[in-house]
């Protein structure tokens, strides 16, 4: 699958039965509609304000980022924001198919989490096995 970034070939890296597409080269991320869930499963963050369906109902994002086109089915992405202070702008399938975070936003989500106990453990663990692929 391609970046919807920067057009490189994303690598596959998988933990927990959790898949992602990671960007070596922008080192940006996808997650797909069911990995995402079964991040939220795993972390127990359902109904947390980081669902999908949340975020695909909230209004559009006024960014000064380029638009990009989703790397599964091709349709122009829609900004939306997640977060607060900073809020992080994200790009999402229109069509539900998946999320793209850029280098950090990540990182900049899991900061926000409200409980600072178990679920954010496990999501910085899930998180950290991942990305050691990139160290
Ligand atoms: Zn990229
Ligand atoms: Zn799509």
């Amino acid at each position: 699958m391609k970046c919807p970034a920067c057009s490189n070939i994303m690598i596959v890296v998988e933990h927990d039965k959790v898949e992602l597409d990671y960007c070596l080269s922008c080192q940006g991320v996808w997650f797909d509609a069911g990995e995402l869930e079964l991040l939220l499963e795993t972390a127990q963050l359902e109904g947390d304000h980081l669902s999908l369906d949340n975020i695909l109902t909230s209004p559009e994002a006024t960014a000064k980022e380029r638009k990009r086109k989703c790397p599964t089915c091709g349709t122009m992405m829609k900004k939306a924001t997640v977060g607060h202070d900073p809020e992080v702008i994200i790009d999402v399938c229109p069509r539900g198919e998946g999320l793209w975070f850029d280098r950090g936003e990540v990182g900049l989500l899991i900061e926000q989490l409200p409980d600072k106990s178990d679920s954010q453990g496990r999501i910085i663990n899930f998180l950290g096995e991942v990305f050691r692929v990139s160290d």
